[in-house]
């Protein structure tokens, strides 16, 4: 009885390993043919200054919308599409895409507005990365002080890549670099002091409990107090609550982004919302 329970589980385990393996197949796949058929769009969330309560710029968020799935969220196809290579051309045509809508955007008389892209580990350390961003700016006719990378955290102190001298090459073009994730891993401060780069968005785990952990809100003033000396843009993200705003006001970051003011939108949703100026409520400046 012993033995046949050890077959069967035995059996189980291979058809588990089957199946995961068809279905890392199946999704590499279908995010090739999502890629030739154009199935990825992207969605814009406003990310505010607080001393104006403007929008500040919008960060580009992709989003695969599957004829039958319906939408998919970046966490659910880009681990898969990093770890095979797909990130390349799928993180291209992203990057494109928000280069050509903000020239759009220009176009329509939306002047003020900047664009924030986000790259990946393997995007960054691709040999030829400043010649694919001057390429997508080129391609949209955009300013390139209008476009901002957002780069994680854990991929600058990768120890194997001079990420300061990576970016210097993109400064040189003109396009800004800010750090996301910022306080998840484990860069030094003698090394922020080293990389060009002008602006630090706090790791949303931080902001999250910033309100109820002692603990977070301390790592947030730290981390304020840093970008502070070194002359640093401070954006907290993932701000859901009016109790982790009024968590965050008393350390003044520079700029807030998260549910509590605004949704990801479509494109057109965020053209219509650009036009209105709205300032969120907890936003509009007191005398
Ligand atoms: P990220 O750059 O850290 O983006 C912030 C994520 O937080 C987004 O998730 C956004 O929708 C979400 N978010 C915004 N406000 C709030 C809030 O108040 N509460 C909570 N809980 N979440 C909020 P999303 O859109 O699922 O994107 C996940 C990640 O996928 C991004 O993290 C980014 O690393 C990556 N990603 C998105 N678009 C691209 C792209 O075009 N290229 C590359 N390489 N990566 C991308
Ligand atoms: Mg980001
Ligand atoms: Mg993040």
């Amino acid at each position: 009885r012993a033995k046949h329970q050890g077959r069967n589980a035995c059996r189980f385990h291979s058809e588990t390993i089957n199946a995961l393996a068809f279905e890392r197949l199946a999704l590499e796949n279908a995010l090739r043919h999502a890629l030739e058929r154009e199935e990825f769009v992207l969605h814009y969330q406003p990310i505010f200054s607080t001393r104006t309560g403007k929008v500040a710029a919008v960060e580009a968020l992709i989003r695969w919308q599957h004829p039958e799935i319906g939408v998919v969220m970046p966490n659910q196809f880009l681990p898969l599409a990093e770890e095979t290579g797909l990130i390349a051309p799928i993180g291209q045509a992203a990057l494109e895409a928000a280069c050509k809508q903000a020239r759009a955007w220009i176009d329509q008389g939306l002047t003020d507005i900047h664009v924030n892209v986000n790259l990946s580990a393997r995007q960054l350390h691709t040999p030829d990365i400043e010649e694919k961003v001057a390429s997508a700016l080129e391609a949209a006719g955009l300013p390139p002080g209008v476009l901002q990378l957002e780069v994680p955290e854990s991929c600058v102190t990768d120890k194997g890549h001079d990420s300061s001298a990576l970016f210097a090459r993109i400064n040189a073009l003109g396009v800004n670099i800010a750090i996301d994730d910022f306080g998840s891993g484990y860069s030094s401060f003698a090394f922020l002091r080293r990389l060009p780069t002008n602006s630090l968005k706090i790791d949303q785990g931080f902001v999250r409990n910033s309100a109820t952990e002692v603990e977070d809100a301390e790592i947030i003033t730290a981390i304020i107090a840093v970008a502070r000396g070194l002359h640093l843009t401070v954006v907290a993200p993932g701000i859901e609550t009016q109790g982790q705003f009024a968590a965050l006001s008393r350390y003044e970051c520079d700029q807030v982004q998260g549910f509590l003011f605004a949704h990801p939108m479509p494109a057109a949703e965020m053209t219509a919302y650009l036009r209105r100026g709205d300032i969120p409520p907890c936003l509009v400046p007191r005398e």
